[in-house]
């Protein structure tokens, strides 16, 4: 099983907060995209004939990608790989792109599912934000997503910024329930190095960012989450009628992933590897026949604090035959240090598999870190 990610690296502007790796200078675009489709015939070798079940658009801002280019990245995929014909597809789109017109094209594309980045239905808060679109966009791609078939979506939400008190945070949250969202994924607001907001915030030009208002959205979320039928399956995510996200979970998994494009990242279990983050010079290596990446081979310590720190973020948590592959040692090691968590009610276990409780996943971060290996 394995999966594909092909990084589309432009953006119309810059929200304040983010460090992906994107240009919204579009003059590269189509030379860009040639040289996707070139390192998705280079990199065959890196899946072989793996099935890939998942493949995820993201970026940046795939939905700038016009949808018939879109289609031919899934033709290309699915004549040079093992693609399972009932894979997931996944496009990350803005709010402001998803007009009638392009939820139509995207409609005839082999596209299954929509990830939205709407963050918040708050006028205020987009403008701290400074996402590209309104609230009255937010709202009306979500009806219309519907109306062109994209019954299986998922939207971002953002919480902890400034700008949304903890009323506003529940009424952005009672608007996706009237929704009837199948998928939310939800972050703290991070204040990243390097970022506008970080410099904006440095220099008293904004409002900071509070922890304590991040802690407390944080526990709204997950008490009405629960209290609206949601299932949280990961620290972040939720969904309701099993409606997982197929490429994260493959994620969490630790399953093989090969990801094309300027700062994607793939994995195969024994070393992760990442390509250049930068468009002009990714291009004019592709261009050239190589890929241009690095690659860092995982030791025993890193393939366990890898496998801790995504597993335990689930509901399924650890599987305690798993840690036994990494030897007895390490196992014996795990459930030691692992006492303390249970004593105080953080962590349980059930059969084969160890998990944080609800309590515990407020203090994710701070156990997890404490289970690693160094
Ligand atoms: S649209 Fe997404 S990738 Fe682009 S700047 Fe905003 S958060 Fe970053």
């Amino acid at each position: 099983m394995s999966s594909i990610y092909i990084h589309i690296p432009f953006c119309k502007q810059a929200c304040h907060y983010c460090n992906f790796h994107f240009s919204t200078s579009l003059k590269q675009k189509d030379e860009l995209v040639e040289a996707l489709f070139k390192e998705l015939e280079m990199q065959y070798d890196y899946l072989g004939n793996d099935l890939v079940e998942s493949i995820y658009f993201g970026g940046g801002t795939p939905s700038l990608l016009e949808a018939k280019t879109i289609a031919q990245f899934c033709q290309v995929i699915k004549e040079k790989y093992n693609l399972n014909q009932n894979a997931e597809i996944t496009l990350e789109a803005n709010p402001d792109d998803l007009t009638k017109d392009y939820l139509k094209a995207l409609s005839e594309t082999p596209v299954n599912r929509l990830s939205i980045g709407i963050q918040s239905f708050v006028e205020e808060d987009l403008k701290y934000m400074n996402r590209a679109h309104n609230a009255k966009e937010a709202l009306d791609c979500l009806k219309d997503a519907l109306t062109y078939g994209f019954e299986n979506y998922s939207i971002d939400l953002i919480y902890g910024t400034p700008t949304m008190n903890d009323e506003q945070w529940c009424e952005n949250l009672e608007t996706v329930f009237e929704l009837e969202v199948p998928h939310i994924s939800c972050y703290a607001l991070t204040v990243e190095p390097n970022t506008a907001l970080h410099h904006f915030i440095k220099n008293k030009q904004t409002k900071a960012v509070e922890d304590e208002h991040c802690a407390r959205q944080f526990e709204i979320l997950v008490a009405k989450m629960d209290a609206a039928g949601y299932e949280q399956y990961e620290i972040s995510n939720f969904c309701k009628d099993n409606a997982y996200s197929k490429h994260n979970s493959a994620y969490w998994k630790g399953i093989t992933y090969l990801g094309i494009g300027p700062g994607a990242h793939s994995f195969n279990g024994e070393s992760r590897q990442w390509n250049l983050a930068h468009n002009p010079r990714y291009i004019k290596s592709i261009e050239q026949g190589t890929v241009p990446f690095e690659i860092e081979y995982l030791s025993e310590a890193d393939r366990y604090n890898e496998y801790i720190m995504t597993a335990l973020r689930t509901k399924h948590g650890v599987e305690l035959n798993r840690l036994i592959q990494f030897g007895y040692r390490i196992h014996d090691r795990f459930m030691d240090e692992a006492q303390v968590f249970f004593e105080r009610g953080q962590m349980t276990q059930n059969g084969n598999q160890v998990m944080l409780t609800k309590s515990g996943m407020f203090l994710s971060d701070g156990i997890i870190s404490d289970l690693f290996m160094d």
